[in-house]
């Protein structure tokens, strides 16, 4: 293990970061430092980590960070990071069983390559797995909802269960993961169809998605839920806010329900522009929007996690 003796656990495999940069990592590219990240070897490794760490130190586990804004002091405690040791994918039957890590658009590649119709839709949203399940992920009509048939899980306190499809509790852009947990590797199910015309799919997806949405900007996908009955970016174009800015933060003039970095903006910038966009939504539509991304970690240096 690397890291620092500092660290309240001992006898670890995994690389453990003190003061470690988070934004790099993050699609918006802002945010600050993790107080600990610990990037675990195996399954057993994490769970080491949960069983033995402190009762008060907190512990945040990020996937991809295509969904969140980590705020520019940083977060509090222990950021986990899924990589390796979690990125299997094997086929089962009519399914893949996947690890958390693993990004979607690789699960959706390797159904395609398996002859599994179903999880095309994965190859449009540039996530983990993990984050897809706890995010109730989805896009073209379909979502995790529709796919998964069981989720492993990592309790706060490192017990190892399985949760079924039910226990999960979809909703829109919504799962009752258990306060704490860490989805570990799930299994999704397919059904048998031509691995060409599966190929096709995922690419009119990916050409659709190229079109429609900033892809390769520093962005954190869909802002706020579409509000029962509404559109999100709707509501924000007929606001007037197409394009609005703060600092280097904006609203996609390509997708109102995105913002973007465009170069130097920070947490703050962001998150005030998102609460802007609220206000002004609210004075003309009446709609209050609420936020899909997650908004994690301190405002600044020295605050308590929020
Ligand atoms: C360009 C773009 C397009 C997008 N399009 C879509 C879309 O069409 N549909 C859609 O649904 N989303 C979309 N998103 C949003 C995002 O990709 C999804 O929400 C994705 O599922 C988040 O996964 P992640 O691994 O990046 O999670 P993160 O952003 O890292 O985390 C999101 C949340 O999941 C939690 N989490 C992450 N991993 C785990 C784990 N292993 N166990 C428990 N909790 C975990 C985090 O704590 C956090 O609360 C888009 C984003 C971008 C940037």
């Amino acid at each position: 293990m690397t890291g620092s003796s500092d660290f309240p656990v001992t006898g670890l495999r995994g690389r453990l970061t003190p003061n470690a940069p988070l934004g790099p990592r993050a699609w918006f590219r802002v945010g600050g430092p993790a107080d600990w990240l610990f990037v675990p070897e195996d399954q057993d490794d994490l769970a080491l980590f949960l069983r033995e760490k402190p009762a008060a130190m907190p512990v945040t586990v990020l996937g991809a960070c295509s969904n969140v804004i980590i705020r520019d002091g940083g977060i509090a405690g222990t950021v986990i990071r899924l990589a390796r040791g979690f990125a299997d994918i094997t086929v089962q039957g009519n399914s893949l069983i996947v690890g958390a890590a693993a990004l979607d658009i690789t699960v959706a590649e390797h159904a395609a390559a398996a002859g599994l119709a179903g999880l095309e839709f994965l190859a449009g949203i540039p996530g983990s797995i993990g984050g897809a399940v706890r995010m109730n992920a989805g896009a073209y009509g379909s979502d995790i909802n529709a796919v998964l048939e069981w989720a492993d899980i990592l309790t706060a306190e490192g017990d190892l269960h399985r949760l079924s499809h039910d226990e999960l509790g979809f909703a829109y852009r919504h799962s009752e993961l258990p306060e704490g947990s860490t989805v570990i590797r799930a299994s999704l199910r397919g059904t048998p169809d031509n691995a060409d015309a599966i190929r096709s799919r995922i690419a009119d997806i990916r050409a659709s998605r190229e079109a429609s949405q900033p892809v390769r900007a520093r962005t954190g996908g869909s802002t706020f839920r579409n509000p029962e009955g509404h559109k999100a970016w709707q509501l924000i174009d007929e606001a007037g806010c197409r394009g609005l800015q703060i600092g280097d933060a904006q609203v996609s003039e390509k997708h109102c329900n995105f913002l973007l970095n465009l170069g130097q903006a920070s947490s703050a910038d962001l998150e005030t522009l998102g609460e802007t966009l609220r206000e002004k939504v609210l004075a003309q539509s009446g709609v209050d929007l609420h936020w899909e991304i997650k908004r994690i970690g301190r405002k600044s240096e020295g605050e308590q996690t929020v």
